[in-house]
């Protein structure tokens, strides 16, 4: 099978795997994991950040975030398909008791215009808002990227409404690769990052939440009250440091992969639209006698796998388990059908 359902899909490396095996571990409920440790110092260094916090999933080290940084009654602004209020099962109202702005924003890139628009007045009637909530890439656009000058605008006008500022970064590091970034200009910028190790960095499992020592220590409160205080996970965080050291350059292998499959759909009469494909996931619609379940279906007579992202859209995503080989049998597979 050749799976592009997601970058969750990938399994450890044997390398990977070797590092898991032979991981120093202690229970880290007691603080007591070394690889767990180690794994939180690094990614607080990489960022230049204080502190991080290991977590089994991105949802949680988001939800761990919102729950930090607001109060019940307070409202999160976010894109209307944001991962935090699309796919973490209501989390924002049910963990944080938080209403929501929906910013109906180009493929979910905010811009600091439409932030301050969203910004309630300081009147009774009104939810406090408390916090304002990125997405880079942006998932549901594309995997598309921010301009990091918007970004600072979005951080001016945080700061001068007293507004928090979080980054949903489960593919952050597809973005420092495509727009040449660093790590520590995130670091500097905002108040909480989440990044997942899960999806492009190829772990099995685990996510991190990066903040100030204030934040994370509240961080690991909230941790263990939604039952994600683990014992001997340094086992998987070894994967972890394993990811942050020897995948994330390689994330530009996958972004060029993407091209060439982007390259190979846009010569096919029945694809309708795709959307800038500037990281690692294409999205694109369908149009004539196709429909996204039937292309589907005969991607998979051939043992390929693609996820209806919607009624109207198929989406594909590349990683490190998608090689040459199994990029040239799908253009294969395109150009016939
Ligand atoms: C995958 C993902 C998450 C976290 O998902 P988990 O499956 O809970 O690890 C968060 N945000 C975005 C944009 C994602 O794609």
């Amino acid at each position: 099978m050749i799976d592009y359902r997601s970058d969750t899909v990938t399994k450890p490396t044997t390398a990977m795997l070797e590092a898991m095996f032979n991981a120093k571990v202690g229970d880290d409920v007691f603080v007591e994991d070394p690889t767990i440790n180690e794994l939180e110092h690094f990614a607080a260094e990489m960022f230049g950040m204080d502190a991080s916090l290991f977590c089994p999933s991105g949802t949680m080290t988001n939800q761990i975030a919102i729950k930090c940084h607001t109060q019940p009654g307070d409202e999160v602004i976010c894109d209307k398909l944001s991962h935090i209020y699309q796919y973490e099962g209501g989390g924002i109202a049910f963990n944080s008791g938080c209403s929501v702005n929906l910013i109906n924003s180009e493929r979910g890139i905010l811009t600091a215009e439409q932030v301050l628009a969203s910004i309630n007045a300081d009147d009774v009637h009104k939810a406090a808002t408390s916090l304002v909530s990125l997405e880079n890439t942006f998932n549901r656009g594309g995997g598309g990227c921010y301009d990091f000058n918007e970004i600072i605008k979005i951080k001016e006008v945080c700061n001068q409404h007293n507004l928090k500022l979080h980054l949903d970064g489960a593919r952050l590091f597809n973005a420092i690769i495509a727009k040449k970034e660093t790590s520590k200009q995130y670091g500097e910028t905002f108040d909480s990052i989440s990044i997942c190790l899960s999806k492009g960095l190829g772990t099995p499992v685990g996510s991190l939440i990066l903040g100030n020592k204030a934040f994370i220590k509240k961080a690991r409160r909230i941790r263990k009250v939604f039952g994600g205080g683990m014992r001997q996970a340094g086992y998987l965080a070894a994967a972890g440091l394993y990811a942050l050291q020897n995948n994330i350059e390689r994330l530009a292998i996958d972004h060029q992969n993407a091209q060439i499959l982007v390259a190979a759909l846009c010569k096919k009469k029945f694809i309708d639209t795709i959307l800038p494909a500037e990281t690692n996931i294409i999205i694109f619609s369908v149009k004539n006698e196709m429909t996204p379940t039937l292309f589907i279906e005969k991607m998979k007579e051939n043992n390929i796998l693609m996820y209806p992202i919607s009624p109207t859209q198929v989406r594909l995503v590349v990683h490190l388990d998608i090689t040459d080989v199994m990029i040239n049998d799908t253009i294969k597979v395109i150009e016939n059908m």
